[in-house]
């Protein structure tokens, strides 16, 4: 999926050069550009792999805020160029000196930095959020599958299910549900509280109270608020963010300060975040290939 080019764009779209510090990696006169990636999720691990089908010669820093990692992400880690810093969330972006610097003090040059630290849900607390079920990764997904099976089996028919929430993530959820049999009442107005369940009845829910005191009675409730965009690095850089969240890109990835980058979760294209937008696979793919200079159809595919 490709997106629309903006008209009248800041953005610029020249190709990648070389540093202005003129310390990147050459060999053989090559140029083996340093590429700094921060965040680690899907969007970060696509681009790694892409640039890796795509022969990329330079070095690849990856800065991951976990001190844990998956093992597709392990995978990545082993190859020769790349290099994973685990525990590190990057805090501070120079863009004049191109280095980013992280909460731990570790200060990392860049030729090309690119942004892609995701997205996560709103922290706002509702009484009794651990008896509902949420849905905030895609494991969450499988989870409401679990828990649907489960209460079935204990009512002996299918539960009523509750889902709050609006926007995309309501939606996913929704079909999730439904694909299990479950119609939920769906709810757009937040409850403050999760209700617990009687004594003796080993579901944790029976519904969500709301401010004023009325009540929406059901078997499992799901959480499935909108997600915001971790564009908090923006600042530093002197990047846009958009009304909703989510750095400012052009068309080409680029954000409007030379040498920063951003996909995935994190990432604003005319207004509009990209995880809405573009899938993290295609976006790393493409922001590969403009990474590489070369165009998108030259890029291997994903494996
Ligand atoms: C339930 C659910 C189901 C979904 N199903 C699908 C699907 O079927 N298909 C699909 O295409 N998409 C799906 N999505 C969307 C998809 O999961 C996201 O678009 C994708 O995870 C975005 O990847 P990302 O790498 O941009 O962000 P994230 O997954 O949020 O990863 C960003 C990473 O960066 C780290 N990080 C954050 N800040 C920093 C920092 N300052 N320094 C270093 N690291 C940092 C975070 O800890 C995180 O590990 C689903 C989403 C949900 C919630």
């Amino acid at each position: 999926m490709s997106i629309p080019a903006t008209s009248g764009s800041s953005f610029p779209s020249t190709p990648v050069s070389v540093s202005p510090s003129g310390s990147s990696n050459h060999s053989s006169g090559a140029y083996a550009p340093r590429i700094v990636i921060a965040g680690a999720g899907p969007a970060a691990q696509a681009l790694v792999a892409k640039l890796d089908q795509a022969q990329f010669g330079g070095s690849i820093t990856v800065l991951s805020n976990r001190d844990d990692a998956p093992d597709s992400l392990l995978e990545l880690a082993v190859l020769p160029q790349v290099s994973v810093r685990f525990g590190q969330p990057a805090t501070h972006i120079d863009p004049e000196a191109r280095r980013v610097i992280t909460e731990g003090g570790l200060d990392v040059g860049y030729d090309q930095l690119v942004i892609a630290t995701g997205s996560a849900p709103m922290q706002t607390p509702i009484e009794g959020a651990e008896r509902s079920l949420g849905y905030s990764t895609i494991d969450d997904a499988a989870a409401i599958g679990e828990a649907v099976k489960e209460a079935t089996r204990i009512l002996g028919r299918r539960p009523l299910g509750i889902l709050v929430g609006t926007g995309a993530a309501a939606g996913q959820a929704e079909a999730v549900l439904r694909a299990r049999g479950v119609r939920p009442v769906r709810t757009t107005a937040r409850p403050t509280a999760v209700v617990p369940s009687l004594a003796g009845s080993p579901l944790p829910a029976s519904g969500i109270r709301f401010e004023d005191g009325s009540t929406m009675l059901g078997d499992l409730v799901v959480l499935a608020e909108d997600r915001l965009p971790h564009d908090s690095l923006a600042e530093s850089a002197g990047l846009e963010t958009a009304p909703e969240g989510g750095i400012m890109i052009g068309h080409d990835f680029r954000t409007a300060v030379p040498g920063i980058w951003a996909i995935g979760d994190a990432a604003a294209f005319d207004g509009v975040r990209l995880g809405l937008l573009v899938a993290a696979d295609s976006a790393a793919g493409a922001c590969a290939a403009h990474l590489m200079g070369v165009p998108s159809r030259e890029l291997p595919a994903a494996a």
